[in-house]
């Protein structure tokens, strides 16, 4: 297993009698959750920081809920985008890779998420694409190339793919161009078949492969095995940005279902985050890092704060302001958070989860955190005799109010 960050302790809280939905669907007692984890190379902008903080807030609440998550996520460390930019950059592949998931991890670490209970990454899971490939040729759904033996699968051999695919075929083959696939490939079946397996090529990487020969991974088949190999089916949910909706999220579930495992219930793709006009991204060098903030003295809590502020589901744009009413929200929380006394109510507690069951509400959430620590500070004996707000604004927002940064202690 790649390393993970360490725990983050998490307080316990009175029993919360709240039903959790997402976009209206109940969430089931067991859950599986599949997030899509980062390809180490540009670890860790705001966007990646969004979608973590989203599943982050979604796992707390479950588990305060008295649900039972199992929470998978990989790491994609060997991919053409991270090849290339070790080639770009003169580095090993290995050393940048290694290097960036000790940064992501640190970022995690620092930002208060909880660690997945399994963090597989693709080079450690080559045998399990190798024999999911291996079933996808069995029962057709797959074929080699002719010449250089790489592996595609068929999407015509998945009725429901093309039934269901979220836009036009037009848009669809544009989107898979743009997102890491090859449409113009001559000699596949469909332009839009998704690579399973890339034969060796000189200079690459490569794993033995058995039948398949040596050779690589394909990004899609990766997160399908790894699913089905630490799941034990297709997750419950699964999740990521909103760029992973098509193609990537649409062939992994094509692939669990040629593979026999179904549907999942439901997928949660997250919000982009933009900057300065457009969605952070590589190519426009228009990135916004965790670190780069906490280096500039942010306090994380706050990072975390400004995150949460915006709502999972919509695109948003980060703003040195965002980082500003943050810090004063928390400063404000944290004073707020000494006056509490000795008592028995568990009045927040119960709020907070009610407006996070109702599709992960964060900024609703916020705002009932902002009312709280208002009547606390205006004397209010009843808010300061909630003795499980401090825990619940820990337990379900990840907000420490007792762990000051250490330039104030
Ligand atoms: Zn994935």
């Amino acid at each position: 297993m790649v390393d993970r960050w360490p725990n983050v302790a998490v307080p316990s809280l009175p029993t919360l009698d709240v039903e959790p939905r997402i976009g209206g669907v109940p969430i089931p007692r067991e859950v599986g959750l599949y997030v899509c984890g980062i390809t180490p190379y540009d670890a860790t902008h705001l966007g990646h920081a969004a979608t973590y903080l989203a599943f982050d807030h979604l796992v707390r609440l479950l588990r305060a809920a008295g649900h039972r998550v199992r929470h998978v996520q990989n790491v994609t460390d060997v991919d053409d985008p991270l090849l290339e930019r070790a080639a770009a950059t003169g580095t090993d592949w290995r050393e940048l890779a290694d290097s960036q998931v000790g940064l992501f991890s640190a970022d995690m670490a620092a930002l208060r998420v909880v660690p997945p209970d399994v963090y597989a990454g693709v080079v450690e899971s080559v045998p399990l694409v190798v024999d999911a490939v291996a079933r996808l040729l069995e029962v057709g759904a797959a074929y080699r190339m002719a010449g250089i033996p790489d592996v595609y699968a068929t999407v015509e051999h998945d009725a429901r793919f093309l039934r269901t695919l979220p836009v036009p075929m037009g848009d669809a083959v544009a989107l898979f161009q743009e997102r890491g696939g090859d449409p113009e490939r001559p000699g596949k079946r469909s332009r839009l078949d998704p690579l399973l397996w890339r034969a060796e090529r000189p200079g690459e990487p490569a794993w033995d492969g058995n039948e398949l020969g040596r050779g690589r991974p394909g990004w899609h088949i990766e997160c399908a095995a790894i699913a089905l190999e630490h799941l034990g089916g297709a997750p419950t949910i699964t999740g990521g940005g909103s760029d992973l909706s098509f193609p990537h999220h649409h062939m992994s579930a094509s692939h669990l279902r040629e593979l026999g495992h179904g549907e999942g219930l439901l997928t949660m793709h997250t919000g982009m985050v933009s900057l300065a006009g457009h969605k952070m991204s590589k190519s426009r060098g228009n990135l916004e890092f965790v670190a780069r903030l906490r280096h500039e003295g942010a306090d994380p809590q706050a990072i975390r704060l400004a995150v949460a502020a915006h709502h999972w589901r919509t695109d948003w744009e980060w703003r040195r302001t965002e980082l500003d009413d943050a810090t004063r929200r928390l400063d404000r929380w944290r004073t707020a958070a000494v006056l509490v006394e000795p008592g028995s109510s568990s009045t927040l507690a119960h709020e907070l989860a009610a407006v996070l069951a109702d599709d992960l509400d964060t900024p609703a959430a916020l705002g009932r955190v902002d009312e709280w620590a208002g009547r606390v500070l205006g004397g209010d004996p009843r808010a300061r005799a909630d003795a499980h707000a401090v825990a619940a604004i820990d337990a379900l927002l990840g907000i420490d109010l007792q762990d000051l940064p250490r330039r104030r202690r």
